[in-house]
């Protein structure tokens, strides 16, 4: 992966080349816009953050962060209404998040930061760009392209640059992951999406510090955590979290390296990437319900998290209950209602080949089965209103799981028939 910031004999980059050959069309002209406003303001303008990062290694970009050194608000608004027509959203820390098409352009005034304790909110003052980069997660991420005034140039006060060269995730300061200890799962999950690493002193510190995710919310680690389950490395983050002791550090009974890789080494079986929050079944299996409950708590968890980590053991149970002779209609009855996340990583741990295959087939197929019918139909055919309907279509449900009616002509049979032997009961 070419990396685009030395020109010839180590001259400074081609900004404007680097610009025009990784932007997006859209990308150009929301910096195009924003350059124009910030002119006639007479405010500095910055990119910075993961733009900054994927630009120099010729990635494409995800999102925009901008800096402006001065009034960010009414910049934002003026970026706003030149870009969207739409007023600007505003958070407490004179952040604006602005959404244009598919893609977030944040907008961020300079800004220092200090930490009360560690794990509090920042304390947020007005600043300078370079200040604003001291305050960043990583050297890669506190790299600022500046944009006006011109010349366009970066400003590396903290050696991303050689960094981003030689590969390398590293810490400002020694006491960067007390301050904020997301910065962890920030730097594995950075590391391995970009196939970087820990910088040895920032591994060390790491694993020194790895107790301050005490000090987190669980929000904050659920959305980390959220974050890296969607990444494609997602496999990578789990081995080498658990490997750190990051997994055991966020909940004592998670697992550490060896068992995680036990059971990412299971994943292929799956036959294709798993939904995010298998990841999170995944690393719960085995738990015991007391232990998913406060893990669950421990992570403040929302409903859909809750679901997956209830489901894991049921679909566990029940898929090893099911005998070799069982047939689609059971496995249905079986499996029906679980979250499917909860469903795939019992696929994957699943004890014997032929419960694995169960799964894989109702998570591939049988869960998509519904008779052509519905309620109303059967009205039509002649079953009346009540429980029966359910009944029928339950019955109807299984017969095409089981491959006894297929087309549309074989169901309303089905139904006539149905009607025929329960005929004292509608
Ligand atoms: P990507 O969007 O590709 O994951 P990004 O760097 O843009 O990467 P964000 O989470 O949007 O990711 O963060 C934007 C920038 O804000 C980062 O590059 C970093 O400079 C800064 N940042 C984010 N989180 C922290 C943190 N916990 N501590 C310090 N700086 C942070």
């Amino acid at each position: 992966m070419p990396i685009h910031y030395n020109g010839p004999m180590g001259s400074a980059p081609d900004i404007a080349a680097l610009l025009q050959d990784t932007l997006s069309a859209a990308q150009a002209s929301v910096i195009t816009q924003a350059t124009a406003l910030a002119s006639a303001g007479g405010l500095p303008l910055y990119l910075v953050g993961g733009g900054v990062r994927d630009l120099l290694m010729l990635r494409p970009l995800k999102d925009l962060d901008l800096v402006v050194e001065g009034d960010a608000g009414l910049f934002a608004d003026a970026l706003a209404g030149a870009l969207a027509g739409r007023p600007s959203l505003r958070s407490q820390f004179g952040t604006t998040a602005l959404k244009v098409g598919g893609m977030n352009v944040d907008i961020v005034m300079a800004r220092k930061e200090t930490y009360a304790h560690p794990g509090a909110l920042p304390t947020v003052t007005p600043s300078s760009i370079m200040d604003d980069l001291q305050r960043r997660d990583f050297t890669i991420h506190a790299i600022a392209m500046r944009l006006l005034p011109s010349p366009a140039a970066l400003l590396d006060p903290t050696g991303g640059l050689p960094d981003l060269d030689a590969r390398l995730v590293r810490i400002l300061h020694s006491k960067s992951f007390q301050d904020d200890a997301t910065r962890i799962l920030r730097a594995v999950r950075y590391e391995q999406r970009l196939g970087f690493r820990l910088e040895p002193e920032t591994e060390r510190l790491l694993q020194r510090d790895v107790t301050y995710l005490n000090t987190i919310s669980g929000d904050r680690l659920r959305r980390e955590l959220d974050l890296a389950f969607h990444e494609a490395s997602a496999p990578a983050f789990l081995a080498r979290a658990a490997s750190l002791g990051v997994l055991q550090a966020l909940y004592p009974a998670l697992p550490g390296g060896p068992v995680m890789q036990e059971r990412l080494a299971r994943l292929p079986s799956l036959g294709g990437p798993p939904l995010p929050l298998a990841y999170l079944a995944l690393l719960a299996y085995g738990l015991g319900p007391s232990q998913r409950q406060s893990l669950a708590q421990r992570l403040n968890a929302p409903r859909a998290w809750r679901k997956v980590l209830e489901d894991t053991p049921r679909a566990e149970e029940n898929l090893a209950a099911l005998p070799t002779t069982a047939r689609p209609s059971a496995v249905w009855a079986a499996l029906q209602g679980l979250a499917v996340e909860a469903l795939q990583a019992a696929a994957v741990m699943a004890a014997s080949a032929h419960a694995q295959g169960l799964a894989l087939r109702y998570l591939k197929d049988w869960r998509q089965v519904r008779p052509a019918l519905n309620g109303n139909d059967l009205l039509r055919l002649g079953i009346l209103q009540g429980p029966a309907i359910k009944e029928a279509l339950a019955g109807l449900q299984n017969a095409l799981l089981d491959g006894a009616v297929k087309t549309v002509h074989d169901q309303e049979a089905f139904v006539r028939q149905w009607l025929k032997t329960h005929s004292h009961r509608s």
